[in-house]
């Protein structure tokens, strides 16, 4: 951000307590940007397709990325949402799953996007039928997952402790 929202003064570095912000300089504006995390939602999709026992995990490609690099489901949250009911809709949006159980698993700050990631364990069943967003998926047993390093990687390697897997 590099003009006020407000008044469209440029933003000046100012020192405010702990550390330096980007604020408006203009008399009377007082706009700070504080630049504070985003929370996003992310799911560890289980994907319960009708056979006994542990589901495999659904990792999708998304449209947008150039490399063969597959991850979790993650959104935005609706003014109106919990984080629950957000992760549901996202995995149904993204997806077209149904979403059975969800279980937290942690809070996962990600500084290259500023945002909080709330990663949940989603168990899910239905066709799976990818929206826009995603060019491409694979259904992995979790014994095979690899976790990457940073982001939602951090709660899929949890996840996968939880589960007494190796990581
Ligand atoms: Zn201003």
């Amino acid at each position: 951000m590099k003009y006020c929202p407000r008044c469209a003064t440029p933003l000046a570095a100012r020192d405010l307590g702990a550390r330096a912000r980007l604020a408006c300089p203009a008399a009377g504006c007082g706009f700070v940007h504080w630049d504070n995390p985003l929370p996003v939602v992310a799911a560890i999709i289980e994907y319960l397709d009708g056979t006994d026992g542990d589901g495999r995990i659904l990792l999708a490609r998304n449209a947008a990325w150039t490399m063969e690099f597959y991850a979790v489901i993650t959104g935005f949250l609706e003014r109106d949402e919990s984080p629950e009911e957000a992760v549901a809709r996202e995995v149904k949006e993204e997806t077209n799953l149904d979403t059975e159980a969800v279980a937290l698993i942690g809070l996962y700050p990600f500084p290259r996007k500023n945002e909080l990631i709330i990663a949940y364990h989603v168990r899910a069943r239905g066709e799976i039928a990818l929206n826009a967003e995603l060019a491409a998926y694979k259904l992995v047993p979790p014994a095979e997952l690899v976790p990457w390093d940073g982001g939602t990687g951090l709660a899929l390697r949890d996840w996968m402790k939880g589960r007494g897997l190796p990581v």
